[in-house]
């Protein structure tokens, strides 16, 4: 077969193996490693839909499984213990394994089907797949744009499914554990998946569908990463190098803790914005803070009302 690689065609006999394949892709001048298997991996499979199916399914478990080892290891580290932020709720093997099955079966039966569509919806609306990847600034720009725009999303359904029957069908399962734990993160009802989950893979496309500029691996890298702070949210640790302390919008794991120890504020995923400036943030201090704002409304209130009446 012939394959073009931007201005390069070059002829790989079918039936090669992996390895083969590669030896002859690693010649095509300009190319990083990265972009070398990449093209390597879909000529090899020789079927652009379930290259990129089993390419997200295998990204999605190696990734969330992957992050939440070293959590799970923390958490078994008694050195750690000053860092948890509920220092007395650790969960325990039953629950993280139970959580674990929960997870997978998730995984297997409400995300592994829709995958299987995401190939045709790349190639319509024009994402590319080919060889060379974007720039690192286009890459940087594009995913920033998709964390905001994913913590808008989340902030306003996140907080839809906490109000009554929603939260009752809905979001109850997630909250099952008031202390999380990095496992926890995707552990919620199927609506919940794929509705908060729009705002991690739905917006990529509706920013390609307007834009026409989106390449798959930029998809790969923000899906990795949104992934490492939905974990890293739940893992239920603070410590003196959190990106928060550094970068004072991020949310971090406090953020998200206050929300499942509380149930209710701090509904934004990534940054602290949402929460703060429309006064839904969790925790005593905050609520401390707004009784405090309209108990001095109120009285501004009552004095107008007196000096009404005079
Ligand atoms: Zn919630
Ligand atoms: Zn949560």
């Amino acid at each position: 077969m012939s394959q073009v690689f931007g201005s390069n065609s070059i002829d790989i006999p079918s039936k090669e193996s992996f390895w083969s394949v590669y030896q002859t892709i690693k010649n095509i001048p300009g190319l990083n490693i990265m972009e070398k298997l990449w093209a390597s991996y879909y000529v090899y499979m020789d079927n652009d839909l379930f290259a990129t199916g089993l390419l997200f399914f295998l990204l999605h478990e190696i990734m969330y499984f992957g992050r939440c080892i070293p959590w799970y290891i923390i958490d078994r580290t008694p050195y750690f213990k000053k860092y948890k932020i509920q220092p007395n709720h650790y969960p325990s093997d039953k629950e993280q394994w139970e959580c674990t099955k929960s997870v997978l079966k998730s995984h297997f039966f409400v995300e592994a089907f829709p995958i299987w569509f995401f190939h045709p919806i790349c190639e319509k609306i024009g994402v590319s797949y080919d060889v060379p990847f974007p720039s690192l600034l286009t890459m940087f720009y594009q995913i920033t744009i998709f964390f905001f725009l994913e913590d808008a999303w989340h902030y306003w359904f996140h907080r839809g499914i906490h109000y009554g029957s929603f939260y009752r069908i809905i979001h109850k399962q997630h909250h099952r554990y008031a202390a999380p734990f990095g496992l926890a993160a995707e552990y919620a009802h199927p609506i919940e998946v794929m509705l908060l989950g729009f705002g991690t893979v739905g917006i990529p496309i509706v920013w390609c569908y307007f834009t026409r500029n989106l390449h798959l691996f930029t998809i790969c890298v923000w899906i990795t990463l949104r992934l490492f702070q939905a974990i890293d949210a739940h893992s239920g640790y603070e410590f003196p190098i959190s990106l928060h302390h550094f970068l004072f919008i991020w949310a971090g794991a406090d953020h998200h803790d206050e929300h499942h120890h509380h149930f209710i504020g701090n509904y934004a995923s990534s940054f602290r914005l949402w929460d703060y400036f429309l006064d839904t943030e969790a925790g005593d201090t905050a609520k401390q803070t707004r009784e405090k704002i309209n108990k001095t409304k109120a009285e501004k209130t009552a004095k107008v009302q007196v000096s009404a009446e005079k």
